[in-house]
């Protein structure tokens, strides 16, 4: 076992990082806690839970509302959230960026405003391997509109059909909607160049979600006209996220909410609404959540990103490998380049199973459809375990659960 993992040049060393993070080390059943379920929440690390209290302890008021001393911190802390991040996504214009309540949250919205630019017959493009939060409410938003929900399919390596992509894109595609990165098999898909094709070919509206990219590939925001994440899978609080918007979005688009925070004026019968972001987010923000993003992004920023993926790159290289030897698994998109997450299933015992074993010796993965069942109908299955690591999971970590998931399979046999 590999116990100081350090990575070359850089001095990244994810036992030192852990130790920034309460939570990971306790035991469970006498066996320390293997916490590998990242794709579904990050934990967080103990500089961001000591900012949440400052903020309730020295600084708590409404944004946007006061004069007071109080309200005026919390605005302040809140603009200021949104100027880093802004930044950190390269955001032409702070004013972009929106904060909303996740990623789910951020596509409804995003439906809500693009209906009123649909006609029957108008398509939308998603692809077979969304989240469910990036398919349902297109799908729905379709129906509405009598719009055509367009499904662009996947191989059987798990990863986006391109050839079908180009064919299917045309004059009728208003809007294209895509994941950066899997949240099943961590597949990668070409973003930058979808984006150009459809830049090229059409005036289509595009949304990629960024919910697992950018915790994995960086924060630099790919060319699109919606971006959006959520802040809980970088180690913020839940109920936080962002939706990044083009300017040419911002400018075509209504809010799909209102209320107030988002006006300068009102009469009986008319309203004006403000410019910028404030214009798009009714009602109380979720500040304090806000402020645990800016946090949190401070926090990873301390860290050199290239060291961090090629460390999260080496874990989950490893773990393919070892499973690789237990000759009932089957790992989805074998040999594929994986990013952040790796999916398999074993022909002996069902995900569920296997999952509820793995919590006896305090292995914390996720099993079931991780909310992408037509990705894994596609892929001929109905259910996967999935490991999913952080930059302060170790090497010694993925050995013993490689040795976990070995001795339960063999259990099981
Ligand atoms: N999109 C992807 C790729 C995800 O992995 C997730 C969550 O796992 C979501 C969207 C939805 O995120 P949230 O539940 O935070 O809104």
């Amino acid at each position: 076992m590999e116990g100081r993992l350090k990575t070359r040049d850089t001095g990244f060393c994810a036992e030192k990082l852990r130790s920034e993070f309460a939570i990971l080390q306790q035991t469970y059943q006498e066996q320390p806690l293997i916490y590998l379920d990242n794709a579904a929440t990050m934990q967080m690390p103990d500089a961001v839970k000591r900012r949440i209290v400052q903020h309730y302890e020295r600084d708590n008021g409404n944004v946007h509302r006061g004069i007071h001393v109080l309200s005026t911190r919390t605005t302040e802390a809140y603009e200021n959230a949104r100027t880093l991040i802004a930044e950190q996504l390269g955001a032409k214009n702070r004013e972009q960026l929106i904060f909303t309540a996740g990623t789910t949250d951020a596509i409804n919205q995003v439906c809500s405003m693009t209906a009123p630019f649909l006609m029957p017959g108008d398509e939308i493009m998603v692809t077979q391997m969304e989240h469910h939060s990036n398919f349902l409410p297109w799908m729905q938003l379709a129906k509405q509109s009598q719009a055509k929900l367009v499904v662009i399919p996947v191989l059987e390596d798990g990863k986006l059909d391109l050839e079908q992509f180009y064919r299917k894109m045309s004059h009728r595609t208003k809007i294209a909607a895509f994941t950066q990165l899997s949240n099943v098999t961590g597949v990668k898909n070409p973003v930058e160049k979808m984006s150009s094709y459809i830049r090229n070919h059409t005036d289509a509206l595009i949304l990629v979600d960024g919910a697992q990219g950018i915790v994995h590939m960086g924060y630099g925001m790919p060319d699109c006209d919606f971006y959006c994440f959520s802040g809980h899978k970088l180690g913020a609080l839940t109920g936080i996220g962002v939706l990044c918007m083009s300017e040419r979005a911002q400018k075509i688009c209504r809010p799909a909410r209102f209320g107030g925070g988002t006006v300068y004026q009102v009469s009986e019968t008319e309203m004006l609404l403000k410019d910028g972001a404030e214009r798009f987010e009714a009602g109380t923000p979720n500040y304090a959540g806000a402020v645990s993003l800016a946090e949190a992004c401070m926090f990873w920023k301390q860290y050199p990103g290239r060291a961090v993926r090629e460390h999260e790159t080496r874990l989950l290289t490893v773990l393919e490998q070892e499973l690789c030897n237990i000759p009932s698994v089957r790992i989805l998109a074998k040999g594929q380049e994986k990013t952040g997450c790796l999916s398999f299933v074993s022909s002996v015992a069902g995900a569920y199973d296997l999952c509820t074993h793995f919590n006896r010796y305090g292995l914390a993965v996720r099993s079931g459809h991780h909310c992408a069942q037509p990705y894994l109908n596609a892929l001929g299955i109905q259910s996967a375990v999935r490991v999913s690591v952080a930059p302060y999971n170790t090497m010694a970590e993925i050995q013993r659960a490689a040795e976990i998931i070995r001795e339960t399979i063999t259990y099981f046999e």
